[in-house]
């Protein structure tokens, strides 16, 4: 057994740590937020350095590394700071889709821009009444000929408004039974007639065209290839927990070691000690299952138990550590410039968005006891 990094893996770390910490600053990550906005310029930098899909073959300007590197980068950047790393790390959101089940030509027009910075890339999955539970949707796709028509809305969807196109579920079969059948998954260019965004994060359809061709991996099978997506997007969800845990408790430990109450350093306190012995046994613990997850993904292995577990793991870690920093700087920690209560918010959606902890919670029960007879 050996759990060291390689040598490239090493490497890919410093730069990415390099990156990060040469270019990331948080007045940088407070923009974004006031102006819905989201950082060009920094992303363009990342891909120009090869940042962003590291896991496309090289055919797709990609570096055909794995799950393990991109989780790397995504552990770094968030660590760094938890609203640029992650805006960075998911401007490729969902084209994992393409990637695992687009046709060539899908492939070949798409994945070259993301990695490249040309454009972001997001999935239109959850729908205002259908969130946690997308096993039957709303929004439809109708064929007409060699396009597809799609009338619906989604929302809360990453880069809405800014993305280049939507990895976008419908029900292509409204008759189909059980309803999941007749799911697909379509892509539609952000530039198509119809498309709206209604808010930063709503799309609606209006009897939006795209052609046939657009349909990523088989029709009628989008529900499953999404479900197979959550299986890869759980990891670096736990990563970019992960990073986000660090990150806080990088930022506690040195204001502890700093800050004096009562003629002493907080750090001198044996409660402050126990405190940060327990929160970087957690992030440790955290990376363990994280990376064992992008391990076993790179081996070929799909294990929805075991992304589950990371990412229930790492992002309930996220959230505990970010509180206890929070707490460690007192008045401080939730004042903006000391930024832990930003990577507690930041820490929060971990649990929420690819699916809640609840369903991995479901997830890993239906692994380890099976049936019952
Ligand atoms: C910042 C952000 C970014 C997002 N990005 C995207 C994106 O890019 N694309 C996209 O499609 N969606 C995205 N989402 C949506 C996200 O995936 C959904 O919010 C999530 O799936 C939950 O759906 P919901 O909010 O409708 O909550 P609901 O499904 O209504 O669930 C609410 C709560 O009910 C409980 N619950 C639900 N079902 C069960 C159950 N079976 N058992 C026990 N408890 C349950 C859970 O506590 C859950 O948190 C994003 C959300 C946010 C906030």
């Amino acid at each position: 057994m050996d759990f060291a990094l390689t040598k490239s893996q090493k490497e890919i770390r410093k730069a990415a740590r390099e990156f990060a910490k040469g270019e990331f600053n948080k007045d940088l990550a407070l923009e974004p937020g006031k102006k819905h906005e989201f950082p060009r310029k920094i992303w363009k930098k990342a891909a120009d350095l090869g940042f962003i899909g590291v896991h496309y073959s090289e055919e797709y300007s990609g570096q055909g590394l794995g799950v393990v590197e991109n989780t790397i980068i995504a552990d770094e950047f968030c660590a760094r700071d938890s609203t640029i790393g992650g805006a960075i790390v998911f401007s490729s959101y969902a084209s994992e889709c393409i990637l695992r089940f687009g046709s060539e030509e899908l492939k070949q027009k798409f994945l070259p821009s993301v990695a490249e910075g040309q454009m972001l890339s997001t999935g239109a999955f959850t729908e205002p009444g259908h969130g946690s539970d997308i096993t039957s949707l709303d929004t439809s796709a109708v064929r007409d000929g060699d396009e597809w028509v799609l009338n619906g809305t989604k929302t809360f969807v990453t880069n809405g408004g800014m993305a280049d196109f939507y990895c976008t579920i419908c029900q292509t079969d409204t008759e189909c039974q059980p309803s999941e059948r007749g799911i697909s998954l379509i892509l539609v260019e952000a530039d198509r007639k119809g498309l709206c965004m209604m808010s930063t994060a709503e799309i609606s359809y209006k009897d939006v065209r795209v052609p046939t061709s657009n349909l990523i991996g088989k029709e009628g099978r989008g529900l499953y290839q999404v479900l197979a997506f959550f299986d890869e997007i759980r990891i670096l969800v736990a990563a970019q927990a992960l990073g986000t845990g660090q990150g806080a408790f990088n930022r506690a430990l040195a204001y502890v070691k700093e800050r004096e109450q009562f003629g002493r350093k907080i750090a001198q306190f044996q409660v402050t000690q126990h405190k940060l012995s327990e929160m970087a046994t957690k992030v440790e613990l955290a990376r363990l299952i994280t990376y064992k997850a992008a391990w076993n993904f790179d081996q070929g292995r799909i294990d929805p138990k075991l992304t589950s577990m990371a990412k229930m793991y790492a992002s309930r870690m996220a959230v505990e550590v970010a509180d206890e920093a929070i707490q460690l700087l007192g008045g401080y920690g939730y004042m903006t410039e000391y930024e832990v209560e930003r990577f507690y918010r930041d820490a929060k959606i971990t649990e929420i968005y690819a699916e809640p902890k609840e369903i991995q919670k479901d997830t890993i029960a239906r692994a380890v006891i099976g049936k019952i007879k």
